[in-house]
């Protein structure tokens, strides 16, 4: 699943689409199908002769915002991404939902084979911005500064305390757009053990903590992101933060700083994977 530094690079990678006045946007025959594309065609209609003016970033989410108030939100989903069609009459890859035609190329289409993703009319920012769960996000990760007052707060709320770290780091609540991959970097990083419950760490651990998850989701935006089987951007870039991973899927494997076997623990049903050396 794209994480918030996979939805960044895309972002980043459709600058392209930006100020170009729109054709259409049409929903395949497929997406029909499917109720996170719950709007119709008509409703996408409306954005015909516009411009998106900017796509922001909340999370795992992203918004597009037009030159006039409605709005759209799209998540990835699991498996969803976004293509830039740079020839006209491009054959458009299979379990294609939605393509964006514009006056002049790149066209764009979104494309999700599990069919997880969104892409769904908003009447305003403002609207959207109440809706779960974008009303109760965390703090974003990517930001520039890291605000670790605000982290510090959050992460001493009561319902924490008696959770394992490596788990609470899932909840986008906490800090928004980490996912499985950049919980057990982020946590590899600041050498701490996934399953210590967090009322155990202490202030100057919580602090590191907040450091390594910025550091971790800001490299991983330079790398174009994690890339295992699918992930590419838009314009067809394949990441290469899994080359600079430290523990993430290596199971078995020798620890970088110290040779002992990498371990993996289930935490909700999801794997985490450390150093029992490294990660006090
Ligand atoms: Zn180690």
């Amino acid at each position: 699943m794209p994480e918030g530094p996979e939805v960044e690079c895309v972002r980043r990678s459709l600058k392209s689409i930006i100020g170009k006045k729109l054709q259409r946007i049409h929903l395949t025959e497929l997406s029909q199908k499917y109720h996170k594309y719950q709007n119709k065609q008509t409703q996408f209609n409306q954005f015909s002769g516009h411009q998106i003016k900017k796509i922001e970033r909340i999370g795992k989410f992203l918004i597009f915002k037009f030159d006039r108030k409605e709005v759209i939100l799209n998540h990835l989903g699991m498996s969803g991404n976004w293509l830039l069609l740079k020839e006209k009459d491009q054959i458009l890859p299979s379990h294609s939902k939605v393509l964006i035609e514009f006056e002049t190329l790149p066209n764009v289409v979104f494309y999700d084979m599990r069919n997880l993703g969104q892409f769904k009319i908003y009447e305003s920012y403002n609207s959207v911005l109440k809706h779960q769960p974008i009303r109760k996000m965390g703090i974003d990760g990517l930001l520039s500064t890291f605000p670790m007052d605000e982290f510090l707060l959050r992460i001493d709320k009561r319902n924490y305390a008696n959770r394992e770290i490596g788990s609470v780091l899932l909840d986008q609540k906490l800090v928004a757009g980490i996912g499985n991959i950049y919980k057990s970097e982020s946590l590899a990083l600041a050498n701490i053990n996934p399953t210590r419950l967090v009322k155990t760490l202490k202030n100057k651990e919580r602090r590191r903590l907040g450091q390594a998850i910025s550091k971790t989701l800001h490299k991983a935006v330079e790398s174009m992101g994690s890339t295992f089987n699918s992930f590419r951007t838009p314009d067809g870039r394949e990441g290469s933060a899994q080359n600079w991973h430290q523990v993430y899927g290596k199971k078995g494997g020798k620890c970088s700083s110290c040779g002992s076997e990498i371990r993996r623990v289930v935490q909700d049903k999801r794997s985490t994977f450390y150093c029992p050396n490294c990660q006090l």
